[in-house]
């Protein structure tokens, strides 16, 4: 189901690397702070660059945000005050 990208990276020993994500995959790799490539040339193990984040989420489709700062809804849901 889920729409897995293939993202171009380069290790820090400047070795190409493709490393394959869904945006679910993703997200939750890097919420639990368990998102580091590896590379498989020189067996070198590093974290994301923001810049590297960044990239990677502009290519996943949009989904709903349930985890990022979400904007304010227009106010139909959610309180009702009664007076
Ligand atoms: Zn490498």
């Amino acid at each position: 189901m889920s729409d897995r990208i293939d993202f171009e990276i380069a290790c820090p020993n400047n070795h190409d690397q493709t490393v394959t994500f869904s945006g679910e995959e993703f997200e939750s790799a890097l919420k639990s702070g368990a998102l580091m490539f590896h590379c498989t040339a020189c067996d070198r193990v590093w974290p994301p660059t923001r810049e590297e984040i960044a990239g990677f989420r502009k290519q996943f489709p949009k989904k709903p945000a349930s985890s990022a700062l979400a904007e304010p809804s227009d106010g139909l849901s959610g309180r009702v005050t009664k007076s």
